[in-house]
């Protein structure tokens, strides 16, 4: 994705892709560098200026916080394949084996951030794709569409002309899938149980700190029965950030319930909750971010869905899918990858 507007001029596109993979989160960038890897020739487009989806990471002034996934866990063999070439390069190492206590099974962070996954999976595409993730492929779709011998994805309205492939992967949150197939109106018998997967919402604060807030090791709290905050983490203790910084993530039936709030109400509920954690650091500036589609409530067992295999294969993936969390969007698109190859054989 360029850091361009979205709504510029159209861009007609000439080259036609084998596949077209809506969504540059992990499950859609897996997916590409699989494809791309056995020579398809793919496509990759996102609504957002980077890559990466909820491998979300902001910078405040000097601090640079972690606002989506905050660490992952690694138990499939294909996923602690990949996550070896991650630590080899520099991008990726072990947090902690346990947050209350020592339980053995490392967590990893991003050294510089849960983006900087994306953004290293990205560059290593750019010369395999058509259409390169950090160039010219943001847009929004907004429908897909059987198109004679082709899928076809619309995009928002003077975005740009429409794109065509043989075959499809779409890796945003399920329920967002659910509208592009419903606009594009795509024949198929899963649309009830795909729009059965619903999403938490989470609502994140990030406050920037004068001094460190003194977090246990290893600078972070996680609790996820906790009725207020689920997970508090200090991304200085972290390594993320230069500057100390913290996110806290509010539990599920807290930021529904908080949702329909501007953000000032938002912070003046929780505002007493967050001093107990900040050990009397004064707070430099804080922001509120909100995750409509956090994770899914129940994820599907299997690794992804095929909801039409005519005029090809159109698949959907990502998080809702294969266990759900970092690692179940990357078997997702994996297994999405491994789908599309069978069928264009
Ligand atoms: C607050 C929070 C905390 C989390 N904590 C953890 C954690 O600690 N550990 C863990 O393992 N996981 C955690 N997760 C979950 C993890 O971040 C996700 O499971 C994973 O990143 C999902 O990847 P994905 O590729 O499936 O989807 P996404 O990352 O959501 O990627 C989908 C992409 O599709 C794009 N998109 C959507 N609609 C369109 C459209 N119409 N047109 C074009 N592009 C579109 C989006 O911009 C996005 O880039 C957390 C998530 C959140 C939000």
């Amino acid at each position: 994705m360029s850091g361009g507007p979205a709504r510029s001029s159209p861009q007609p596109e000439s080259q036609q892709a084998d596949c077209l993979i809506v969504g540059a989160g992990l499950a859609g960038l897996t997916a590409a560098r699989r494809l791309a890897s056995t020579g398809v020739r793919v496509l990759l487009v996102d609504k957002a200026k980077s890559p990466g989806g909820r491998l979300a990471t902001r910078r405040i002034g000097s601090a640079r916080l972690d606002h989506g996934a905050q660490f992952f866990t690694v138990r499939s063999a294909d996923f602690a394949a990949e996550v070896e070439t991650w630590v080899e390069d520099g991008v990726v190492d072990v947090w902690t084996n346990g947050f209350s206590h020592d339980d053995g099974h490392p967590r990893y962070r991003a050294v510089e951030g849960m983006s900087s996954i994306a953004k290293y999976l990205a560059g290593r595409l750019q010369s395999e794709l058509l259409r390169p993730p950090t160039h010219a492929s943001r847009a929004q779709a907004n429908a897909v569409v059987a198109a004679g011998d082709t899928w076809s994805v619309t995009y928002e309205a003077g975005c740009r002309e429409p794109d065509e492939a043989l075959a499809m992967i779409l890796t945003p949150p399920v329920p967002q899938c659910v509208e592009l197939l419903r606009s594009g109106a795509v024949a198929t018998p899963h649309l009830d149980e795909l729009a059965a997967i619903d999403y938490h919402k989470v609502i994140a604060i990030l406050v920037t700190l004068d001094r460190a807030p003194g977090l246990p090791e290893p600078g972070a709290i996680q609790q996820p029965d906790d009725l207020t905050f689920t997970f508090v983490a200090d991304n200085q203790a972290k390594g993320v950030s230069v500057a100390p910084a913290v996110t806290f993530h509010c539990a599920h039936d807290l930021s529904r319930n908080l949702w329909s709030l501007d953000d000032g109400n938002v912070l003046a509920h929780v505002h007493e909750a967050m001093r107990r954690y900040l050990g009397g650091a004064a707070v430099n500036e804080v922001q509120v971010k909100r995750w409509r589609y956090a994770g899914p409530v129940e994820p599907r067992p299997e690794p992804c869905l095929v909801v039409a295999d005519s005029p090809g294969p159109l698949v959907v993936a990502g998080d809702g899918f294969a266990g759900s969390k970092v690692e179940g969007a990357f078997l997702s698109g994996l297994a999405a990858a491994e789908t599309v190859m069978n069928a264009l054989r």
